[in-house]
């Protein structure tokens, strides 16, 4: 086993109130209440949870942005508090917010990062990450007349200038059009491809299905799930059969076994079950024990959506 790239142990985070604010609200706002888990070497790890769950708490305490209340955190295997500067090399953050000096081109933020860094001229490699966010010809325009998505690829470059270990990336895809998230997607996989451990924060779970090998789930500041991507899918008890009858449907069938029956136009209908109580092939018995012809069918899978709601609502 390799040493994490990541270990977060029971962090927790209370912001300072506002002032003047009075009752629960003079305590400040608890938006980590002790939160542990471990990143892989070497993997793409997702960190999801509905808005104001506390996913840029966290990674903001990673990049030395927001003070911890208390736990602790390592980056490569250095303290956050006892080697900031080690763990701050370790790591590369890409934040929610796109923030650039307008009147700066491509090339001078990546030279000035460079910089930043103390990465003498010779041994920046700006021409070469410009050509890895496919901004090349963007090299010299100025930060302001780039689009959307070229402003959150050149963030991309700017946090790999000098080259971490470990890519954070904070809601990289939010606002972001459909084109635009699979090139993002495709420069996360290079880069995971030549050893980079990625982190990312995302609420779209298709994102993360697509990605991640990993995923932890938060919720009000608190972990509720952490597992393989495959494991978290299989944990959806609810499958779907969808089954077109060769007549019309005088009312719709029932059973005690079935979560939900869904009408859907006139010879459609769609049974909601747990694939642990059942098969989808007892569910097309039942049917047919009540008389009905089944025409064709189809089922649907659980996916991560499915899991998420069961997960969030329950807590
Ligand atoms: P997420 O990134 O998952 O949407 P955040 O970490 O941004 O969540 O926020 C978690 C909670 O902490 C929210 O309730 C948010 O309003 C609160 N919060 C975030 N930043 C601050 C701050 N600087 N001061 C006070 N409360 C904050
Ligand atoms: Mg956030």
């Amino acid at each position: 086993m390799n040493a994490p790239a990541i270990r977060i142990d029971n962090l927790a985070k209370r912001y300072a109130a506002p002032k003047g604010a009075k009752g629960a609200e003079a305590e400040g706002k608890l938006a980590l209440k002790g939160v542990s888990f471990d990143v892989p070497e070497g993997s793409i790890f997702g960190l999801l949870g509905p808005n104001g769950a506390g996913k840029s708490t966290l990674i903001n305490i990673l990049a030395g942005l927001v003070n911890k209340t208390s736990g602790s955190a390592e980056i490569w295997g250095f303290d956050i508090d006892e080697q900031r500067r080690n763990a701050s090399r370790a790591i590369g953050i890409v934040p929610q917010e796109i923030v650039f000096d307008p009147f700066f081109t491509p090339y001078e933020v990546l030279e000035n990062q460079g910089g930043f860094y103390g990465i003498g001229a010779k041994d920046r490699r700006s021409e070469e990450l410009l050509e890895a966010v496919r901004l090349a010809d963007k090299r010299d325009a100025y930060a302001r007349t780039l689009s959307g998505g070229m402003k959150r690829r050149l963030l991309v470059a700017k946090a790999m200038v000098h080259s971490p270990p470990i890519l954070v990336l904070d809601e990289p895809t939010a606002g972001v059009d459909v084109d635009l998230r699979r090139q993002l997607w495709e420069l996360v996989k290079e880069l995971n491809d030549e050893g980079v451990t990625i982190v990312l924060t995302t609420h779209y779970l298709e994102e993360a299905e697509e990605l991640c090998d990993e995923i932890a789930i938060i919720n009000h500041g608190e972990l509720i799930a952490h597992k393989p991507t495959a494991d978290l899918i299989n944990m959806a008890r609810e499958k779907i059969v969808a089954v077109t009858l060769a007549n019309d449907v005088p009312a719709a069938p029932t059973h005690d076994a079935f979560h939900k029956v869904e009408l859907t136009g006139e010879r459609g209908v769609e049974i909601t079950y747990d694939k642990d109580e059942m098969s989808a092939g007892q569910v097309l018995a039942i049917l047919q024990a009540q008389g009905l012809t089944i025409e064709d069918v189809t089922t649907r899978e659980a996916d991560l959506e499915d899991v998420f709601v069961q997960l969030t609502s329950a807590s």
